[in-house]
């Protein structure tokens, strides 16, 4: 079963939209295997955002995501990764559909809410930079035999 990553960022906590967030994707049948909130350094973000290294707003994001702590979330199921990309929208939240999170909650690209894993290659090291061993969680629950067809699995 896929696993991947959505941080909860500082905007979204200051606007205590982090019960909401959780709530959509347990909602949408996403199983939570892993949850904890931490305080962002320079360089968990210079990995985590390597790829904007040199852009001229990676310091200013970096400011943004050490402004509150954040909280890290897990969640699992087939395809999760497509699953929680589609859920949260366009990187730009004032050209995010409605119904997404981003298109729901943001009008800017900075402060846009969460981070959600780009694809599953990424999922898999993100899920690994933010939780230790231990702290992401494999067990069943009694609905993950409603949520699929039989053939799904
Ligand atoms: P996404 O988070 O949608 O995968 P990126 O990986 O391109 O998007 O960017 C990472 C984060 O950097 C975005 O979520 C956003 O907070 C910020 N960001 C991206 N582009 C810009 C920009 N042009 N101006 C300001 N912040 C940006």
């Amino acid at each position: 079963m896929e696993k991947t990553l959505i941080i909860i960022k500082p905007g979204a906590i200051q606007r205590d939209l982090s019960g909401e967030i959780i709530r959509r994707f347990e909602r949408k049948g996403l199983q939570l295997c892993g949850l904890k909130m931490m305080q962002l350094d320079e360089d968990i973000l210079n990995e985590h955002y390597g790829h904007l290294i040199g852009r001229s707003f990676f310091p200013l994001i970096k400011e943004s995501m050490m402004r509150t702590p954040v909280i890290v979330c897990c969640w699992e199921g087939y395809n999760a990764v497509e699953v929680a990309r589609h859920m949260t929208g366009a990187t730009n939240g004032r050209q995010a559909e409605l119904g997404t999170i981003r298109g729901d909650f943001s009008v800017s690209v900075q402060e846009n809410i969460i981070h959600a894993s780009d694809c599953v290659e990424n999922a898999e090291l993100e899920v690994k930079r933010f939780f230790l061993p231990g702290e992401v969680f494999d067990f069943k629950k009694r609905s993950s035999k409603v949520l699929y067809a039989e053939y799904e699995k």
